[in-house]
């Protein structure tokens, strides 16, 4: 059984290895996951940054996400009788343009003109930018390491059965996946006029039904509407308003999470229920953890960016948001001393002027022409050299 594990543990490690990183092209030497962050070693970008072809990882994902939840959606659960499965839907129409996903309804029409309905930079169209957008969502939306414990880093035993009751528990209370249906349609549903529908509870279907959940707007008629089981049947979205309530990004292929009368995507729902490490992007189950620079960091990995060392009880430095050590600092980013030439340490005080930075030192604050401190004197700065007067510049820069 040790074996096994470990040999899973590789084969996670070398998913996506080698691929081109689209966002640092060359500088880049191909995707190499970094040993616990959810990043490339190489160049600090994603892997959904990187070249990869994710469908088939993708719908193992959602697949298992769905798995033993009952909320997979009103057609699904009319339509299939045993367990509920996923694939991602590839429909291809007579323009000749290939979704990478679409609605699974059996009206084309209806599935097609979801999609027009969706901005064109979002359109799941393959080869498009949209499609690239589905599948960077789908990465950022749905982490594979907020379902699946053996995607995390060496969680304690307490920590894994934290995190299968979360899990448990987002999906008896949370998880759903929307319906593409015609709001006329639905109104049948409700009235029970079909008799396979008929365990969709009767309800009053009145004007007040047909605007937007989101953004009140009335629906256009004949157009399709977006339903979401959790939310109850009486609530609509349009098709490009069925957003997260976080960060407003379409909810990827439709797969939802409802809470307290809101729409999120997974990883928001995950943000509003705990904390979320800053280093490896893995949601927190351990009582104990750090917060520094309005993250929350597990104890183990506040790190520097760079070298991984630890920094609890360091120096370090914000570079870009993320934490760096000193030694990494002063070899990577500190700015250069126009006098004497060294790196300006992240404590020192200096002085800046332009692009120029001095040590705010009498050594290295002088005039250049006869070396008078000029720490809280007027000066003047000229490609670096400081001058105390028009005569010492004339003398030095002549
Ligand atoms: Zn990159
Ligand atoms: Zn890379
Ligand atoms: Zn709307
Ligand atoms: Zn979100
Ligand atoms: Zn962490
Ligand atoms: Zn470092
Ligand atoms: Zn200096
Ligand atoms: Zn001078």
């Amino acid at each position: 059984a040790a074996l096994e594990a470990v040999m899973k543990m590789t084969l996670g490690h070398e998913f996506g290895a080698g691929a081109a990183c689209l966002k640092c092209k060359d500088k880049c030497e191909g995707f190499e996951l970094h040993f616990w962050r959810k990043i490339c070693r190489n160049c600090k970008c994603g892997l959904a940054e990187h070249d990869v072809a994710m469908n088939s990882e993708e719908n193992k994902k959602v697949g298992k996400l769905f798995e033993d939840t009952k909320y997979t959606g009103l057609i699904a659960k009319l339509k299939t009788d045993g367990l509920p499965s996923y694939r991602g839907n590839m429909i291809t129409i007579s323009l000749p343009v290939t979704y990478e996903w679409a609605p699974p309804v059996a009206n084309k029409y209806l599935a097609v003109r979801y999609i027009e309905l969706l901005p064109p930079e979002k359109r799941p169209v393959a080869g498009t930018e949209g499609a690239a957008y589905r599948r960077q969502q789908m990465a950022r939306q749905l982490p594979e390491h907020d379902q699946d414990p053996s995607k995390c880093h060496e969680l304690s035993p307490a920590e894994v059965k934290q995190m299968e009751q979360f899990v448990r528990k987002y999906k008896d209370e949370a998880l759903g996946v929307g319906d593409v249906l015609l709001p006329e349609e639905m109104a049948l549903v409700q009235a029970g006029g079909s008799g396979g529908y008929a365990r969709v509870a009767v309800r009053d279907h009145s004007a007040s039904t047909s605007s937007c959940h989101h953004c009140q707007q009335p629906m256009r008629l004949g157009e399709p509407a977006v339903y979401a089981e959790r939310a109850g049947y009486d609530k609509l979205w349009h098709p490009a308003c069925f957003v997260c309530c976080t960060c407003n990004e379409l909810l990827v292929d439709m797969i939802y999470f409802w809470k307290k009368g809101k729409l999120y995507c997974g990883r928001h729902y995950g943000d509003s229920e705990k904390p979320r490490c800053g280093g490896c992007d893995e949601l927190i189950f351990s009582n104990e953890y750090t917060q520094a620079e309005g993250q929350n960091w597990h104890l183990k990995h506040f790190c520097c960016f760079d070298c991984d060392c630890i920094l609890a009880g360091e120096t370090y430095v914000m570079e870009n948001e993320k934490p760096v050590c000193k030694p990494c600092y002063m070899k990577n980013y500190a700015v250069k001393c126009s006098a004497c030439q060294n790196a300006v340490e992240p404590e020192a005080q200096r002085v800046s002027y332009g692009e120029h930075h001095w040590h705010a030192e009498p050594e290295c604050f002088k005039c250049s022409g006869c070396s008078k401190c000029l720490m809280g004197q007027r000066f003047m700065a000229v490609q670096g050299f400081l001058f105390c007067s028009v005569e010492c510049k004339k003398k030095t820069m002549a």
